[in-house]
């Protein structure tokens, strides 16, 4: 098998607005897995705060130990090639995540199969979420009537700055909105404990409840998450908390969440990904999967896999559809809420578009 890498950068339609930068652009990594007649694809998405991964050292773990761990191994060989991509580092997991997807992907391919069918689904639509750029209340209830006229139905909101101006926030998009489409929030840590108290309680109080709060306080701070939790009776949402096994494990002990946000970049691709969304069930836990800013590769996959492994809530993968022009031919399709999943083999992305 042959890994190549390509820095693809794609265009987004609207100016994606964060606590910490605006975003014209999506710049990632590609990784494409040949057998010399397939290609399969993954995606590295650059995450500097919250993974700390980089497209550069990614692109350099693809190169380096997981290009030599694969060395000599066959396309046929899927479980020995997945358990030596998850070995060839530590951390690294957008690496592994690109490489681990693109050797699923080859492997449906090598099959006929969808990758979704390969993973089993029986459904080719997935419904996403979409996510509010950041902004004052004028410009985030503008947003969200824009959002609901795009054809979404479920919207995040980045909260977690001030907790007094969050609350006005929200009454703002909730009054603009109406009473239909479904609000979550997320803090991204950005709040104490008792903030977060204070914000969801005015919140559940003010008749303005949201459907459910993402990462509320500080990743570690696992007993100020079953704090929250205890206190308010808005599910709480656990993503920073959580990348693999062991984080996971640790927050069904601790009763930190509700609920845990599943991301191939944080644990590393399909397979640990699987076994997250089993624990989670086998535990009562319930489960979305989200994305990074990535590309139609990284969103295909983690779309397949909700498909094959039905989540509890609707999911986080909106990343793609802020694109103005994708880097890849074929793949997923967005309708409003919907991401139509494409008939072609693997991820149906047929090449690159640039
Ligand atoms: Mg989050």
């Amino acid at each position: 098998m042959k890994l190549t890498t390509h820095l693809v950068s794609a265009p987004l339609h609207t100016p994606f607005v964060t606590a910490l930068r605006t975003a014209t652009h999506v710049e990632s990594l590609l990784v494409e897995v040949s057998d010399g007649e397939h290609s399969g694809w993954g995606e590295a998405p650059q995450v500097w705060k919250v993974t700390g991964d980089s497209l550069a050292g990614s692109q350099a773990c693809i190169e380096g130990p997981i290009t030599t761990a694969l060395d000599g191994l066959g396309p046929d060989d899927l479980t020995e090639a997945l358990r030596r991509v998850q070995g060839a580092a530590v951390g690294n997991f957008g690496a592994k995540d690109a490489v681990d997807v693109a050797l699923h992907d080859l492997a449906a391919r090598r099959r006929g199969l969808t990758l979704h069918g390969f993973l089993g689904s029986t459904t080719d639509v997935v419904r996403t979420d979409v996510t509010l750029s950041v902004g004052d209340a004028d410009a985030l209830a503008d947003a969200g009537k824009a959002r609901v006229a795009d054809g979404f139905d479920v919207l995040k909101i980045k909260v977690g700055t001030d907790a007094a101006g969050d609350i006005e926030r929200v009454r703002r998009v909730r009054d603009a909105i109406g009473p239909a489409p479904r609000l979550r929030l997320d803090a991204n840590q950005g709040w104490t404990r008792r903030d977060a108290v204070t914000v969801i309680r005015a919140l559940e109080d003010a008749g303005c409840a949201t459907e459910l709060v993402e990462q509320p306080v500080a990743a570690a701070d696992l007993d100020g998450m079953a704090w929250v939790t205890d206190r308010v009776s808005t599910p709480i949402l656990a993503d920073e908390s959580v990348y693999g096994v062991r984080d996971l494990v640790a927050v069904i002990r601790h009763g930190a969440a509700d609920l845990v946000n599943v991301k191939l970049a944080k644990c590393g691709g399909l397979a640990p990904a699987r076994t997250l969304l089993e624990l989670a069930r086998e535990h009562g836990l319930g489960a979305i999967v989200g994305c990074m800013m990535e590309s139609h590769v990284g969103v295909g996959a983690a779309a397949a896999l909700v498909s094959a492994y039905p989540t509890t809530a609707v999911n986080d993968l909106d990343a793609a559809w802020w694109l103005r022009e994708a880097p890849v031919t074929g793949g997923i399709r967005y309708d409003g809420s919907l991401i139509h999943l494409p008939s072609a083999p693997g991820l149906g992305v047929t090449g690159l578009t640039v």
